[in-house]
């Protein structure tokens, strides 16, 4: 089963030129595979789509065979519960503790603070956060608030996890980590779905590619047919 359909779509900025052009591709569910392309190629439009950032000018964006066309108003954050996003620059609230950040989203949708305590702790152990729950991001490196990040969108267990540029800002080593942590999920019942201009790494991974060029879908590479390098 698809947990992602992309049919036909197009997506023009207001004033802008074409960021996506009759992009389709499907996503089965408990895969895991990479977007890629130059800078401006539409990899952030394309995963805004996903989460209702932004909405198509043309074409239809499925999720679970939903049509995200009709999931407006209130219906946008239901559809957000089950999208995990993890950004380049995290955006985590500076002043709250990293127990706090990863909380947020099951405050938002009023769980119980037992329930909340469980999950948090359950997030903080996989990442390797255990010890660092009552710390302010700024005291944080570069990794583990990436990590934090991470958790944050996996705390309320997505059907799909979308990531732009998640290890931008780090060492080879901890991009390494990232990436084996994120190839875990699919297992978990989790498909991920990471944009990243970073070729080298991407084709490590062994996983299919999709690659954009000038809002073009121009290759949808096999992880056997993936050129070592
Ligand atoms: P990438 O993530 O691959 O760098 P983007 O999706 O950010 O690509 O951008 C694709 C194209 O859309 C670029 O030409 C970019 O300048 C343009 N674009 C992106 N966001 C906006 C916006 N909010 N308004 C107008 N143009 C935009
Ligand atoms: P709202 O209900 O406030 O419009 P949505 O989440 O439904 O919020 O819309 C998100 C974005 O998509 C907004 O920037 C909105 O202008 C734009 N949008 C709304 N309807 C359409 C449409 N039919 N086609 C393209 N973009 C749209």
């Amino acid at each position: 089963m698809a947990v992602l359909r992309f049919d036909s779509v197009s997506k023009q900025y207001t004033g802008g030129r074409t960021a996506l052009a009759e992009v389709s591709f499907e996503v089965a569910a408990g895969e895991m595979l990479f977007l890629t392309g130059h800078s401006g190629a539409g990899k952030s439009t394309l995963l805004k789509l996903i989460h209702l950032a932004e909405r198509p000018s043309r074409g239809a964006v499925l999720f679970n065979d939903r049509n995200l066309l009709k999931v407006r108003g209130r219906r946008v954050a239901l559809h957000r519960r089950e999208v995990g996003v993890v950004f380049q620059d995290h955006r985590l609230l500076t002043d709250r503790s990293v127990f706090d950040n990863i909380a947020l989203p099951l405050i938002l949708r009023g769980m119980r603070r037992a329930e909340i305590g469980k999950r948090v702790r359950s997030a903080l152990e996989r990442l390797g956060l255990a010890d660092r729950e009552a710390a302010l991001p700024g005291q944080l490196s570069a990794g583990e608030q990436q990590r934090v990040g991470i958790a944050r969108a996996l705390v309320a267990e997505p059907r799909l996890l979308v990531a732009d540029e998640p290890t931008g800002n780090l060492d080879p080593t901890l991009s390494a980590e990232i990436m084996a942590l994120f190839a875990s999920l699919p297992e978990r019942g989790t498909s991920v779905l990471v944009a990243s201009h970073d070729l080298g790494l991407v084709k490590r991974m062994r996983r299919r590619v999709l690659v954009l060029d000038h809002g073009r879908l121009v290759d949808d590479i096999a992880p056997e047919d993936l050129a070592d390098g």
